[in-house]
This record gives structure tokens, C-alpha cells and sequence, in this order.
């Protein structure tokens, strides 16, 4: 089983002709409001995509968009008996898209500062075989979540967005699942690195296995005493490149959760396909496919 502890945001997203400078105003096309939030995304990610008993740990304000958001983790059969309903707003994503797809967001994150460890998550987490967060939710929550992980169950995380990590965390990590720019910030300038293989090799001094996904390109997966390994992406019509990242993470999670890291490779495959395939469709959880197709494009 997979835990995910994590962010839930609504996305509001508008097109633009091009994104307002300070004090402008600017009219937009039709508004759309969509789930998203990396741990809920991730969230639906291992669950549909990834086919493992999926449970996430979050926040959720007593508003419409919790609603929302509820539906879409039950749609994808993600238990949500550990998400606390508080007084402050479900975190919120205002997203303006430019002609040439560029997105410039703001985030308000409402609950997801107040996402915890209490009782009822320690226990879920105890009993998974992998925990799964991000960097959207309070630092402390994110050390106190893979502290409670058994011997033996996996603590990955996608260290994104970008931000300095303190020791008590470094030392947690058994998988660390970052972007180039990601990698780049916490290999940190003195490294040298310039490609992925150097960052990898960087980040392995802190960490015993780093991913690093490539977009395009595919991802780079490495383990300590090991030689890296590239796993190419499926070439496919890119449409809208949201929560192809967050996909990647949760089938990773959901494929080491029935391997364990032996199997690393083989779940960065797996978790390629399925960013191959979001990409090719518009939204965050909405582009999430589903486990068959994603091992029919992983077999091809
Ligand atoms: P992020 O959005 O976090 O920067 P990436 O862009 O690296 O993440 O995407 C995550 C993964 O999704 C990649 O490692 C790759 O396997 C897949 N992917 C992303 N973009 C594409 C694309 N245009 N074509 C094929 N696969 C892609």
C-alpha cells in the first residue's frame, strides 16, 4: 500500500493573451476550476495509474472546493479517512495560461499549511509499504510522516517545489524524485554538475537512490554502488504538460510499493509511460490514465 502525504488545491485557471504586468488588467477566456495540488495529484496518480490501495494525508478547508476535490480522490479510489476537514480555506491555485502555454501561478495555500500527523495517519502510515510526499505542506509534517513509515516501507520524496532541505530530512530520504532544475538547487552551484548523470551522482552522496525526470527526454535513475541508468520517454503529442511530473511520482511510489527498490528501473518505466500519457490530455488529476494503458505503453 501507498501513503501519500501531501498538498489538495483547486486550480482556477484562466487562457490570457499574455500575463498582466503589476496594476493591469487583462480579460481572459473561460475560467476552469480543476483538482489539483501535487499530493492529491500524486494521490490519484498511484491509485489509477499505478493500481496500488492508495490513502492520502492532507488538509481540506469546509468549502465547495473540498467538494471538488473529495470527488476526484474518490473517483480514483484514493481513501481519504485521513484527510482533516478545518476551519481555513482549501488551498487554491490561481493559474494564468499564455498562447504559448507558459503558466505564471500564484498559490494560496489555506489548509495545506495545517496538513498533520495525527493518530489516525501514524497508523496508516505504519502499515504502508511506501510514503509518498511533496514539498507543498509544512516541512515538520513531512519528517514526522516518514518517521512513522515501518522498518523496511520506502520514504520517497519529490522534493518539489524547490526549497532547502534540513539534515532531519535528508536522512529520511530512500528515493529522491526531482526535476533538472530541482537537482540543480539541491546538488547546489559548488557542485560542477552539468548533466543529469553529474547531478545524480552528486545527490547520492546525501541519498542512497535519486530520479531525475527530464521531461521529454525521459528520466535518469541512480542508485549508490550502481551505474545509472536512462530510461527514455514514448514520444507523444504533448497538449498540456500539467501534472506530468506528479504522475511520474505516484506510479514510482505505487510500482516500488510491489517491488521494493530493486525495482527501481522497472517502476521509472512504468512511471514514464504514465507522464508519456498525461501529457497528451489538458489538467492535473484529470489527465491521470489509467494502470492498463499505462503498461501497454510501458510494454511497447
Ligand atoms: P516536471 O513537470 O516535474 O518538471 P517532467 O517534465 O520531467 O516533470 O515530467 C515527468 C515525466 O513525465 C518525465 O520524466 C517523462 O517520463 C514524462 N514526460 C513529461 N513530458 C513528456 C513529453 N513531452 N513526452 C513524453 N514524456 C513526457
Amino acid at each position: 500500500t501507498v501513503v501519500v502525504v501531501g498538498s489538495a488545491n483547486v486550480d482556477l485557471v484562466v487562457d490570457v493573451p499574455r500575463h498582466p504586468a503589476g496594476g493591469e488588467t487583462i480579460l481572459g477566456g473561460d475560467l476552469r476550476r480543476t483538482p489539483g495540488g501535487k499530493g492529491a495529484n500524486q494521490a490519484v496518480a498511484a491509485a489509477r495509474a499505478g493500481g496500488a490501495d492508495t490513502t492520502f494525508v492532507g488538509a481540506l478547508g469546509r468549502d465547495e472546493s473540498a467538494e471538488l476535490l473529495l470527488t476526484s480522490l474518490g473517483a480514483a479510489r484514493v481513501r481519504t479517512d485521513t484527510v482533516d476537514r478545518i476551519d481555513a480555506p482549501t488551498g487554491t491555485a490561481l493559474i494564468t495560461v499564455s498562447p504559448d502555454g507558459e503558466n505564471a501561478i500564484v498559490v494560496a495555500p489555506g489548509a495545506n499549511s495545517h496538513v498533520r500527523v495525527g493518530a489516525a495517519q501514524a497508523r496508516r502510515i505504519a502499515a504502508a509499504d511506501v510514503v509518498l510526499a511533496q514539498l507543498e505542506i509544512p516541512l515538520d509534517t513531512v519528517i514526522a510522516a516518514a518517521r512513522e513509515r515501518r522498518d523496511g516501507a520506502l520514504f520517497v520524496l519529490n522534493a518539489a517545489p524547490s526549497r532547502e532541505l534540513p539534515e532531519a530530512l535528508w536522512e529520511q530520504v530512500d528515493v529522491l524524485v526531482v526535476n533538472e532544475h530541482e537537482a540543480a538547487d539541491l546538488a547546489g552551484p559548488g557542485s560542477g554538475a552539468a548533466t543529469p548523470e553529474d547531478l545524480a551522482a552528486a545527490l547520492l552522496a546525501r541519498v542512497p537512490a535519486v530520479v531525475v525526470t527530464l521531461g521529454a527526454a525521459g528520466s535518469l535513475v541512480a542508485r549508490r554502488g550502481g551505474e545509472p541508468v536512462r530510461v527514455p520517454a514514448a514520444v507523444v503529442a504533448a497538449v498540456d504538460t500539467t501534472g506530468a511530473g506528479d504522475t511520474y511520482c505516484g506510479v514510482l511510489a505505487a510500482a516500488l510499493a510491489q517491488s521494493g527498490p530493486a525495482g527501481l528501473a522497472r517502476a521509472a518505466r512504468l512511471a514514464g509511460a504514465a507522464g508519456a500519457l498525461a501529457v497528451t490530455r489538458p489538467g492535473a488529476q484529470d489527465a491521470v490514465p489509467h494502470a492498463a494503458d499505462v503498461v501497454a505503453l510501458a510494454e511497447e
